[in-house]
C-alpha cells in the first residue's frame, strides 16, 4: 500500500477525445496546478475515492501521465468515477484521495486492448476499495470538506 495523497480542484475540459463515447469518461483536473505533488509520484494508474461537491463520494480509477497511446506532450490527471451520473459536471469541485497504485503507464497495440485494460483496472479498483485498508479513506475529511 502507498501513503494516501490528495489533490482537487474544478473539473476542466480535457482533449475531448470521446472517452465518454467509449464509456470511459475522465473528469480532468488541471495538472499544471499539481506539478510538485505529481513529480513525487510515478506515472501510471491509481485508484482511490473521489468527492464531488453537492453529489457524494465515489470509487475512482485514474490515469496520471502522458497517455502513450495518444502521444500526449502534457501530463494529464484523468479520474474515471465508477458511477453512472447520466450528465456532465464540468466546473464542479472534485477532490481525490489516492490510496493505491495498479500499474505503470503502458502502450497498447489497439484502442480495443487499451479499453479492455481500463475496464480491468476499474474492476481491480472496485474490489480493492472494498478492502478495509482502503475503504476507510472514504471518510477522509479532505473529501467531506468539499461538501
Ligand atoms: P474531456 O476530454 O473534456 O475530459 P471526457 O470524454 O473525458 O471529456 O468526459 C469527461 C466528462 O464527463 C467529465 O468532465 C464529467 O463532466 C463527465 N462525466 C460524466 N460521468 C462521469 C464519470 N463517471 N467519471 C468521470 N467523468 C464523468
Ligand atoms: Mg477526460
Amino acid at each position: 500500500p502507498i501513503e494516501p495523497w490528495y489533490i482537487g480542484g474544478p473539473v476542466i475540459k480535457g482533449f475531448g477525445r470521446g472517452s465518454k463515447v467509449l464509456g470511459i469518461p475522465t473528469a480532468n483536473l488541471p495538472a499544471e496546478n499539481f506539478s510538485t505533488i505529481l513529480s513525487e509520484h510515478t506515472s501510471g494508474v491509481y485508484f482511490g475515492w473521489a468527492g464531488l461537491s453537492t453529489r457524494g463520494i465515489y470509487k475512482m480509477v485514474m490515469s496520471i501521465g502522458w497517455n502513450p497511446y495518444f502521444d500526449n506532450t502534457e501530463k494529464t490527471i484523468e479520474p474515471w468515477l465508477l458511477h453512472d451520473f447520466g450528465e456532465d459536471f464540468y466546473g464542479e469541485e472534485l477532490r481525490l484521495a489516492i490510496v493505491g497504485y495498479i500499474r505503470p503507464e503502458a502502450n497498447f497495440p489497439s484502442l480495443e486492448s487499451l479499453i479492455a485494460r481500463i475496464h480491468e483496472d476499474g474492476r481491480i479498483a472496485k474490489k480493492a476499495l472494498d478492502l478495509p485498508i482502503y475503504a476507510g479513506s472514504k471518510d477522509s475529511p479532505y473529501l467531506k470538506n468539499s461538501m
